[in-house]
């Protein structure tokens, strides 16, 4: 298990939304906004993100 967020260090480039396969990033004011409840930690918006501003970490349980 594992949680996906996104940083400050995002600059709202858009690259992250249509590539999550739930539709759980959404734009946000200043950086976008990642759903956890919806999120399926696929890791696709990782990959896309051109300032690394999506970070995973990892959970126990
Ligand atoms: S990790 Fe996958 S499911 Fe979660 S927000 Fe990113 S693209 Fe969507
Ligand atoms: S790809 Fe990265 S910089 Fe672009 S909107 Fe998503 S989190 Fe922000």
């Amino acid at each position: 298990m594992g949680t996906h967020f996104i940083t400050d260090d995002c600059v709202a480039c858009g690259a992250c939304e249509p590539v999550c396969p739930v539709s759980a990033i959404s734009a946000d004011d200043p950086v976008y906004l990642l759903d956890q409840e919806t999120c399926t930690d696929c890791g696709a918006c990782d990959d896309v993100c051109p300032v690394d501003a999506i970070k995973w970490e990892k959970t126990e349980g």
